[in-house]
């Protein structure tokens, strides 16, 4: 899932990374891949010095992930988790996926869907005998 990374810094950033030049212009974003925008941030970037030894402020590494991304992922990634599960109607358990949750209806309820296939024979039962009488 994408993330924004900003570069806090009044001067554009620059890092190779594994053959990937990342360039990031003075307060802006680029959008990238939420585990890879992880690694360029962590990524050490070799502060330069000028001629007094002075570090120069147009190599800090200022960069920083969007934390709304971030909240918006995470909260994307717990109703994928959600919403892929499997949870019996009946009873709440929580299968690993659609073949164990009908195993596990043809084994618990079974005797349940039994139940209520007698009830609504015995219904129609009943009114046709009404009909009748
Ligand atoms: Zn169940």
């Amino acid at each position: 899932m994408l993330v924004k990374v900003w570069n806090d810094n009044v001067h554009s950033f620059k890092q190779e990374i594994h053959g990937v030049n990342y360039v990031i212009p003075a307060k802006e974003y680029i959008e990238i891949e939420e585990d890879e925008a992880d690694r360029l941030v962590k990524r050490i970037s070799p502060i330069v010095l000028d001629g007094n030894d002075v570090p120069l402020p147009t190599s800090y590494k200022m960069l920083r992930i969007d934390a709304d991304d971030l909240k918006r992922n995470r909260h994307l990634r717990e109703n994928k988790t959600r919403s892929g599960s499997y949870i019996c109607q009946a009873c709440g358990y929580v299968a690993a996926n659609k073949w164990e949750l009908d195993g596990h209806s043809l084994n618990e309820h079974k005797n349940q869907f039994d139940d209520l296939d007698e009830a609504k024979m015995a219904i129609q039962n009943d009114r046709a005998k009404r009909h009748k009488g």
